[in-house]
């Protein structure tokens, strides 16, 4: 029963969950390289969106506990505030986790209050950096838009391709991000910040990462 051999060998992966942002603030203004070998510099973390790092860390946890109820093992880069690291840190901590996928967590933030959708990012193509990554990445992408959009009938903002983001260039394993909601939208502020809505998005990462390891 070859259904059943792949979801006892999907069951044994782990699946690193990256809450955005809440690093302390003497860290969180350090620089650090976007890049393995890059002289271009970027802050560890310039903070998110106001309310973002509650509501990542909420979804994340939620992820976590189905994750765990799933059989899959779960590993979190934080867990509260104040961590200690850049976004190569989290990627490092996730590559040296063994992760079969990084799923990092993020809200987005608009000056304009009507703005509002759902998008999610993958590592754009770079020789040296994320060709390694770049297929799997991209397809655990997909997953993410379309089971995040069935789960939440938020707006489709897309898929879109990022070579500037330090925790994508670090990784050396299939990584994708997740914005899950403007916080400067005031309603979809308040979707992101009650228990309902946080528990269809965290179903919806979750069933990406079942769908992305059971082929
Ligand atoms: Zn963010």
């Amino acid at each position: 029963m070859p259904g059943v051999l792949a979801e006892l060998a999907a069951a044994a992966a782990l699946i690193c969950l990256d809450p955005g942002h809440g690093t302390a603030p003497e860290i969180g203004r350090g620089q650090e390289p976007i890049g393995p070998g890059s002289k271009q510099l970027k802050v560890k973390d310039p903070g998110g969106a106001a309310g973002e790092e509650a509501v990542a860390l909420a979804i994340a946890r939620r992820t976590r506990g189905l994750l765990l109820a799933r059989g899959y093992r779960v590993a979190m880069t934080r867990n509260g505030t104040g961590y200690r690291g850049g976004n190569r840190e989290r990627a490092r901590f996730c590559n040296a986790s063994g992760a079969a996928l990084m799923i990092r967590i993020h809200a987005d933030g608009s000056g304009d209050a009507s703005v509002h959708g759902v998008s999610t990012l993958v590592p754009a193509l770079r020789r040296g950096w994320t060709d390694d990554i770049y297929g799997p990445s991209r397809r655990s992408g997909q997953l993410l838009q379309q089971e995040l959009v069935a789960a939440t009938d938020a707006r489709s903002l897309g898929i879109v391709e990022r070579s500037d983001l330090t925790g994508f260039n670090w990784a050396d394993v299939p990584a994708v991000l997740v914005e899950t909601g403007f916080m400067s939208n005031p309603r979809e502020a308040r979707l992101l910040r009650s228990a309902g809505y946080q528990r269809k998005v965290a179903g919806a990462l979750a069933r990406t990462a079942q769908r992305f390891l059971i082929r």
